[in-house]
């Protein structure tokens, strides 16, 4: 009888003391994060130049290891692109934040991106803007990016899974459109759906293994073109590889 009382005793003094180890240990993991991604805009972002506070604030404040595999958590603010699965890819956050400062938000918009991935870079729009949609191509990274999303309670933030060369007519016409998949040209469709005076970001190249970050603006039906910098981004496939 004794006996197991103390068994009884041990279990009862040992659980909550597990519990509260693991609770503690996940504190002072999320803590150390914190630290780092500070660290990460400061330094790659602030530091190279980006200075528009909306970006600034959404680069603090999302939690980039939520959107990469438990495999590379630890890397999620080095300033470097990290696998995300399929062979895709979640940007490096210095491009991550130039091509949202080049969309040049103010809050009120609706955006749509072209490359869900990770959900990443809608989650980081999801904090500017009114409203996002993303479209994503692969199957499995659109739904787990749907529920990511929604676990993490943006409410203004759409996947659709589909080929995004076509864009997304029902909830168009967008104040911005961003690309991240790279392209050999720049799909009529999404022109169509960029409002008078909306701007659309995306890296366009004919190699793989480098693109231009293009931005273009449509200004009184026609297109201002302005290149921004060399990027290398995973191609956009579907029918994008079909002749134009
Ligand atoms: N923005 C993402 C990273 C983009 S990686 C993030 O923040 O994580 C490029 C993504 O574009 C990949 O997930 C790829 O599957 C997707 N993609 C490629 N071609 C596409 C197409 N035609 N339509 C929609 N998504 C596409």
């Amino acid at each position: 009888m004794s006996r197991y009382l103390i068994i009884i005793l041990f279990i009862l003094a040992f659980i909550p003391n597990t519990t509260f180890s693991v609770i503690s240990h996940a504190a002072s993991d999320d803590a150390d994060f914190t630290r780092q991604r500070n660290l990460m805009v400061e330094r790659d972002i602030a530091g190279r130049g980006i200075t528009d506070n909306r970006v600034l604030k959404a680069m603090k404040k999302v939690k980039r290891h939520l959107f990469v595999p438990p495999s590379v958590r630890r890397a999620s603010y080095s300033d470097h692109p990290l696998p995300i699965g399929e062979g895709q890819t979640i940007s490096q956050p210095y491009i991550v934040a130039l091509m949202t400062e080049e969309l040049k938000l103010s809050g009120g918009e609706r955006v749509l991106e072209i490359g869900t991935g990770s959900a990443y870079q809608a989650a980081i729009l999801a904090e500017i803007v009114a409203d996002v949609r993303t479209i994503e191509i692969r199957k499995r990274l659109a739904e787990a990016a749907e529920r990511r999303l929604n676990d993490l309670g943006y409410k203004n933030a759409k996947v659709k899974y589909g080929d995004g060369y076509y864009g997304w007519e029902e909830e168009g016409p967008f104040d911005a459109i961003m690309v991240t998949a790279a392209a050999n040209h720049i799909p009529p469709p999404l022109i169509k759906q960029l409002k008078e005076g909306g701007r659309l970001i995306i890296p366009v190249g004919s190699t793989t293994y480098y693109q231009t970050l293009t931005l273009v603006t449509k200004v009184k039906g026609n297109l201002e073109v302005k290149h921004i910098s060399g990027v290398v981004f995973v191609p956009m496939v579907g029918r994008m590889l079909e002749s134009k």
